[in-house]
């Protein structure tokens, strides 16, 4: 039996970001994750640390995120000075291409919604393809225009994966993969965590197993209505640098490669590419930058993003089982920093974070719970 202070379920974005953090507070961790075999949204994401845009009717949502891209350039020097890796992050801004008036008006009409609601700290323009283009010079003709925020930017997720992996080992974290985790009881003061013959004792734990979130959470005696949602993404040859700025559906890597994204498709577990989906994704961006015709495709994937009916997070402690967590987002690489460095010390024992309030999985019930009223941690 191998005992720590804390034992992480899930070693995607958000379960080694939270084990980062604990680690850097001096918390003893052991970080349990399945392996290959099963759904991981954090190996095949857009990459993309992003504010404008996300929040509408959420305004927490909005400062979480917001704050989290102010974060960023901490957990990223930090991240560089345990690992030696640099992941790339450039925060410069991104745009969001309107392709019609309509698109344009609609996308005004919600960033200045979204920053009435958060208050100044939240600068977006508004750009015609004129103004666009002095951004990005490739754009097409029929781009209506695009908003445009210095909040938002882009890192390379496979680095940050690969760094946050490094960083908890150098730490300390006790990484043990291909583990399915398939009970975690009370024991005693604490918990323990069940992969096949293998069993783990700590004082806390913390369920972040993305899809899997959804079966594992009622053993700590809470539902959490994960579903998954496809994402497809395709990849051109490497080029000299040519996009100085990401936006919502293209960015250039740090490699040099374009990055082309992503659909939204409901299409349960499967996380096949589709060939039609796949050529209306080629033909929206190219119609956004003609130029990127002439490119040679490379690479695609599909991966399933982790969604709450909602969109939004959950940061939940259970309330029958204290010292028992489950967290879940769909926006794992805009909010590792939050989650290695704000959210990690609450998961350690400290206060809850403010603005995380609304953010429980009693959002979900129909009826509220007898047992106590909603998000009292
Ligand atoms: C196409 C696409 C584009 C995206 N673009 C962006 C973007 O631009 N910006 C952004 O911020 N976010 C983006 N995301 C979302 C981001 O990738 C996810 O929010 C994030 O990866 C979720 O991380 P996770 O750790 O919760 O889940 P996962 O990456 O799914 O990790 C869960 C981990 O739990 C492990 N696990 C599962 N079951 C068990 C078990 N029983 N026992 C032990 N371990 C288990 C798995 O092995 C896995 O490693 C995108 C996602 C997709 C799919």
């Amino acid at each position: 039996m191998q005992t720590s202070d804390v034992v992480v379920v899930g070693a995607g974005l958000l379960g080694s970001a939270v084990a980062y953090g604990l680690a850097r507070q001096g918390v003893s961790v052991t970080l349990l994750d399945e392996g290959d075999q099963v759904f991981r949204a954090s190996r095949g994401n857009f990459g993309l640390v992003w504010v404008q845009g996300k929040g509408v009717g959420k305004p927490d949502y909005a400062r979480w995120s917001r704050g989290s891209a102010r974060l960023w350039p901490q957990l990223a020097a930090a991240l560089l000075e345990d690992t030696g890796v640099d992941v790339c992050l450039q925060q410069r801004g991104g745009l969001h291409l309107c392709l019609t008036e309509s698109e344009f008006l609609e996308r005004q009409a919600r960033l200045q919604e979204l920053q009435d609601a958060v208050g100044a700290d939240y600068p977006f323009e508004m750009l015609d393809l004129k103004a666009a283009r002095t951004l990005l010079p490739a754009l097409g003709p029929t781009v209506f225009g695009a908003s445009y925020s210095p909040m938002d930017g882009h890192v390379n997720p496979l680095k940050l994966l690969g760094s946050l992996h490094q960083a908890c080992r150098q730490r300390g974290v006790a990484i043990h993969t291909r583990q399915h985790v398939t009970t975690v009881a009370k024991q005693g003061s604490g918990f323990e965590v069940q992969a096949g013959t293998q069993r783990w004792q700590a004082g806390r734990v913390v369920l972040a197993a993305g899809l899997a979130n959804r079966t594992l959470a009622p053993h700590i005696g809470l539902q959490v209505p994960v579903a998954p949602n496809r994402g497809e993404v395709l990849i051109t040859e490497r080029l000299p640098p040519v996009l100085s700025y990401p936006n919502n559906l293209i960015r250039q890597t740090d490699e040099g490669t374009i990055q082309v994204g992503d659909s939204m498709e409901e299409a349960g577990y499967d996380d096949n590419v589709s060939t039609p989906v796949l050529g209306n994704i080629a033909a929206r961006a190219v119609r956004c930058m003609p130029a990127l015709g002439e490119l040679r495709l490379v690479r695609s994937w599909a991966a399933l993003r982790v969604m709450t009916p909602d969109g939004f997070p959950v940061y939940q402690e259970s309330d029958s089982l204290p010292g028992a967590f489950v967290i879940t987002c769909h926006s794992g690489v805009t909010l590792a920093a939050q989650h290695a460095l704000t959210l990690a010390p609450w998961l350690a024992g400290g206060d809850r974070p403010a603005g995380i309030n609304g953010f429980g999985v009693n959002r979900f019930c129909s009826t509220r719970p007898t047992e106590g009223p909603l998000d009292a941690h």
